[in-house]
Order: structure tokens, then sequence, then C-alpha cells
């Protein structure tokens, strides 16, 4: 007997006197196996095999290390792709309602590989609270769930690290946001738009075009003023974005009073009783 062999061995096991073999007492399949006739291994004729209940039960084991390798893998996602912004709760399974808006970045989500070949990404602008920046986090979410790299900023806050930095230290930065399988920037337009602030945005669209990976955009600004814009560096930008980027507008109700209203419904239930 070999050491597995001993090891595997239950008090219910039982000998087959059909073929001498070694039968495993629960599911009754063999837990040996006879080596081809005529070959020895260390003594032996037969070696250890998986009984049916010890397979199931190994099986078991390794899909729950997986999922927790996998459980863990997305929440180190999730951390690195939204830092401090809290977009990492949002998601389309805790949508009050799916939105219209909603059902086509889903779409987006579905049909990923193509997009991400092509790489083409997102545009999605409309008024304040319109749920924009919320639905570009479903986006990152399901595509986190998915076990893909994303990094979530605002535009604001990527401008304002680029100017802090310098050399090696801003080139490290923009390789962050340069990297991930998706890249989403949020609120274009509330940056500071100085004419060195607008040369950071163009570099860092720029150079997330140029490297082939998609991106969202999402922005108060109108899609008509983005089309036909007067300045020469706001229309350079625009250009780049409108190159890779599909339009979606976000209009009708107020996004943020839904999820009031959605909320509001909740306590009114609970004080129902
Ligand atoms: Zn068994």
């Amino acid at each position: 007997m070999t050491l597995t062999a001993l090891h595997t061995q239950a008090p219910e096991d039982y000998i087959n006197p059909d073929d001498g073999l070694r039968y495993c007492g629960k599911c009754h399949a063999p837990k040996e196996q006879y080596f081809e006739p005529g070959q020895v291994l260390f003594g032996m004729d037969r070696h250890p095999i998986e009984c049916s209940c010890a397979r199931e039960k190994r099986e078991k084991r390794e899909a729950a290390e997986r999922a927790s390798h996998r459980a863990s893998q997305t929440q180190k996602l999730r951390s690195e792709a939204f830092r401090d912004v809290p977009a990492a709760l949002w998601t389309f399974e805790s949508a009050g309602t799916m939105t219209p808006q909603l059902e086509k970045v889903k779409r987006y989500v579905e049909h990923w590989d193509e997009f991400r070949k092509d790489g083409q990404g997102l545009l999605l602008f409309g008024n304040v609270g319109t749920g924009k920046s919320y639905a570009a986090g479903c986006v990152a979410n399901a595509l986190i769930n998915e076990m893909h790299t994303v990094r979530y900023t605002t535009i604001s806050d990527a401008v304002n690290r680029m100017q802090g930095k310098f050399g090696a230290d801003r080139e490290e930065y923009l390789q962050t946001l340069l990297r991930p399988d998706m890249l989403v920037l949020d609120d274009l337009g509330a940056e500071r738009s100085t004419s060195y602030g607008k040369e950071q945005v163009f570099t860092l669209i720029d150079k997330r075009v140029l490297s082939g990976k998609p991106m969202i955009v999402t922005t108060n600004i109108p899609l008509n003023l983005m089309q036909n814009a007067a300045d020469l560096d706001d229309r350079r930008i625009y250009e780049r974005i409108l190159s890779v980027c599909v339009p979606i507008l976000f209009d009708g109700e107020n996004f943020r009073k839904g999820i009031a209203t959605e909320g509001m419904k909740k306590a009114m239930k609970l004080l129902k009783g």
C-alpha cells in the first residue's frame, strides 16, 4: 500500500470479491485500479484512484478555493479602481430602475470584447443629476466582476495630480491611467479651464486614445457644443473624445430625485410596518 492509498482508506471500505479491489463504502465506486497486466511498481500491481465521493469533495473544495481567490482578486481590483470615490457601490444590480440609458451602457458591457477590440468607449453627456457617473460606475463594477482592470477618476483630480508631478513621478501617475483595461474620466468640464489645465487634459486623453484602450467620459457639456467648440484647445480635446467614444444622452427626470423617491418609498414602507 502506498501512503496515498492508506490515507484515503475509510472504515466502511470493502474489498469487492469480483475483482479483489478496494471499494468505497459510501459511493460504492472502486478506490483502486490495477496496472496493465504484468506491470508492477514498488511491488504493487495496483494504484489508488479517487472514488466518486472523494472526487466530488475535492471538486467542491477546489471550486470554493477558486471562488475565494476570485473574490479577493476583485476586491483588490475594486480598491485600485476607485481609490476614494464612492462609485465602488454603484452597480446595475443596486440601481432602483433600469433607465433606457442604463440599458444601453449594460449592453456596452455585454459587448465588451468587441468594443475593447475596437478601442471604443462611451461619452455620457447630459444635465447634472441624470445618473451619468452612476452609469459609468456600473460599467466599471461589471468589468471588475469579470476580472478586468479599471481606473475611475474625476478629470479635475487627474489634472491636479498631473500638474503637481514632474518627470518620472508624472509618467508613473499617467501609467496608472493608461494601463487599466478601462478608464473612466468623470465630469469633463469641471476641471480648471486654464490653458495649462487644458494641455493636461489633452495629453491624458490623447495618450489614452493612442493606447487603443477604451475610456468612458462623462460631462455636462451638450454634444452640439462639443461638436462646435469655438476654442481650439477645447475643440482638439473634444475631437479626440468623439473619435473613440459613442455618445449617449442622459435626460429625463432627475436621477438623484428618483433615488430619493425610491428611498422615501422604502422608508414609508418601513414606517408602515
Ligand atoms: Zn466514495
